[in-house]
């Protein structure tokens, strides 16, 4: 796994451990060489993740849009920040670079950009994994509500469980390297066009 790209809040949250884990997560990625790939910015969380690979001389990678450097919060301590013309761009840019993505606490910007990857492994677009870093249960009624998705018949179990939940740094990092695509099709009652 050369490179994995996280979503995670552009706000640090209420707990210390939210900065604690995202700051973990940076460390353990550079001290294991694996280069991280997120959405460019110094504020909240995303710069307690950035600011953490780089001070283990890790490699980091930021891809922002020109609106958001416009407000001013790209992260300038970045040797490679990659200045995008739209959301759209960044996301592919993000989903070609990386090898797989990880949620951290985030709000709605984190929750889309997990799902619209998980989504496109879902349809077979690509076979890497997409994981939550579920740092103190913050997602768990999230992934409680996905499990009542498939007992109402609109996502598949093997899609379900394709979601990868991890609560420490090392879990995420193991089960990221152990992770097998299923092979089923989106669709529950077989239809395939
Ligand atoms: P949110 O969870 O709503 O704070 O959104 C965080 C996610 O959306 C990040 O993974 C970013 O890719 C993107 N994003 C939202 N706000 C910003 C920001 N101020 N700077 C850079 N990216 C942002």
């Amino acid at each position: 796994m050369r490179r994995i790209c996280v979503f995670l809040g552009s706000n640090a949250g209420r707990r210390p451990a939210y900065r604690e884990a995202a700051a973990a997560l940076g460390r353990a990625l550079a001290e294991q060489g694996i280069g991280l790939v997120y959405g460019g910015s110094s504020v909240g969380l995303m710069g307690v993740l950035a600011d953490a690979a780089l001070a283990a001389g890790g490699e980091v990678i930021g891809i922002i849009p020109q609106r958001l450097v416009d407000k001013e919060v790209a992260h300038h301590g970045l040797a490679d920040l990659r200045i995008v013309t739209s959301m759209h761009e960044r996301k592919a840019q993000m989903a070609e670079l990386a090898d797989a993505f990880v949620a951290l606490p985030g709000g709605a910007g984190t929750l889309e950009e997990l799902f619209e990857v998980w989504t496109w492994a879902q349809l077979g677009n690509h076979t890497k994994p997409c994981a939550v870093l579920d740092v103190e249960g913050y997602y768990h009624s999230l992934l409680t509500f996905l499990d009542h998705t498939v007992e109402e018949g609109f996502m598949r179990r093997e899609h379900r469980d394709m979601l990868v939940v991890a609560d420490s740094p090392a879990e995420l990092l193991g089960k990221l390297a152990a992770y097998r695509a299923p092979t089923v099709t989106k669709w529950i009652d077989g239809h395939e066009r």
